[in-house]
């Protein structure tokens, strides 16, 4: 028995190495699975997933933390009472240890597969042809930045995730060349409540059910913002820089609630740039913004000092660290690629024009 397991394990171990490899070298092949694999598996969990109000993902955490919970529990209870079970007790421990090991090999193989194979992919920015030798001027695009909230601001409308869900997916279908139709529910209320605001999570992407969730506290002026982040997680854009340029080339192109979500969350990282630069000047600049606008981005700190805890310090540092295993080196600061790539989006627009977005 204890023969046959170990000949499994072993198996997992060379099917992981096998799929590693797929994605590293075998260039047609991964090109295959990006363009008609993914999207195909994709569209079917869309078709059962979507529909659900609620995030079953999020169940499928609940319970995986349960299972975990009362395994290591089981497994401990021998040790415990190590006088009675002698060394049975340590073969008990050892086995819930190999399961939980060739469970995780299972996990991963399904993981990469089923999504996490996209971080192999070269960065979207490369794909659009962006020239990446242009620096970024952070005073002007700051001050365009303002200057575009100002201009959106009478028309900005608070909307309901339904509504942003509802005018998201029309986004994709009418910008983007995404390969499948998301429906209904395409990101939900996760059912972590606050607790995901205070872990500093504005919203997340479950790649085993391929579900989006967002917090419950995000303020409603990045909501439209977030949001796109997350489905485009879902149209299997996986780096963050990436999604938020994704996003951010998407909802310039919407409704002015939409594009007004952007240039909010936009002028976050700009600012932050900027004010290490040369503060005394971004705050002569930020001075130009609208009354309203500024409200609503003390409204935003205000969300972020929520996560201002030791529990969202070590939690960031946990994705920091899973993100540099996924071929991304900048690990978490990675989001902040957004302001390079949408300066050059911005410039490249005013060349040739306002393109489709390229997802594949
Ligand atoms: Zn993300």
């Amino acid at each position: 028995m204890a023969k046959l397991a170990l000949i499994r394990g072993l198996w997992k171990i060379m099917l992981l190495v096998l799929v590693l490899c797929f994605f590293n070298y075998w260039g047609a092949g991964f090109h295959w699975w990006i363009t008609i694999a993914y999207p195909f598996f994709q569209s079917i969990r869309c078709w059962v997933f979507d529909f659900i109000p609620f995030s079953l993902g999020d169940l499928f955490y609940i319970l995986l933390g349960l299972v975990l919970l009362v395994g290591l529990l089981v497994a401990l209870y021998p040790v415990a009472l190590i006088h009675r079970y002698k060394q049975k007790a340590f073969v008990r421990l050892g086995v819930f240890m190999f399961v939980v090991a060739s469970s995780g090999i299972s996990f991963y193989i399904y993981f990469l597969l089923s999504w996490g194979g996209h971080y192999y992919r070269e960065p979207i920015g490369k794909t659009w042809g962006l020239d990446t030798s242009l620096k970024v001027n952070l005073a002007v695009f700051e001050r365009d930045i303002i200057a575009q909230i100002n201009t959106l601001q009478p028309f900005y409308r608070s909307y309901g995730i339904d509504r942003i869900n509802e005018v998201s997916l029309k986004n994709y279908e009418a910008f983007t060349d995404c390969k499948f139709n998301f429906k209904g529910h395409a990101i939900k209320s996760s059912l972590f409540g606050s607790y995901v605001d205070k872990m500093g999570i504005e919203g997340y992407f479950n790649p085993f059910t391929g579900e989006g969730q967002i917090g419950k506290l995000v303020p409603t002026s990045i909501l439209p913002f977030v949001i796109s982040h997350e489905i485009a997680h879902k149209a299997g854009i996986a780096r963050e820089g990436d999604a938020n340029l994704v996003a951010y080339a998407i909802c310039t192109q919407s409704d002015s609630t939409f594009r007004y979500s952007a240039a909010m969350d936009l002028l976050l990282y700009v600012r932050r740039r900027f004010s290490w630069v040369d503060s005394t000047a971004e705050s002569k600049l930020f001075a130009q913004l609208n009354t309203y606008s500024r409200r609503q981005l003390d409204t935003i700190y205000k969300y972020f000092d929520l996560s201002k805890n030791a529990a969202s310090d070590a939690g960031r540092e946990m994705y920091d660290d899973y993100l540099k295993l996924q071929q991304q080196k900048e690990g978490i600061r990675s989001y902040g690629n957004i302001v390079a790539d949408a300066w050059r989006l911005e410039l490249r627009r005013k060349k040739i024009g306002v393109e489709r977005v390229k997802l594949f």
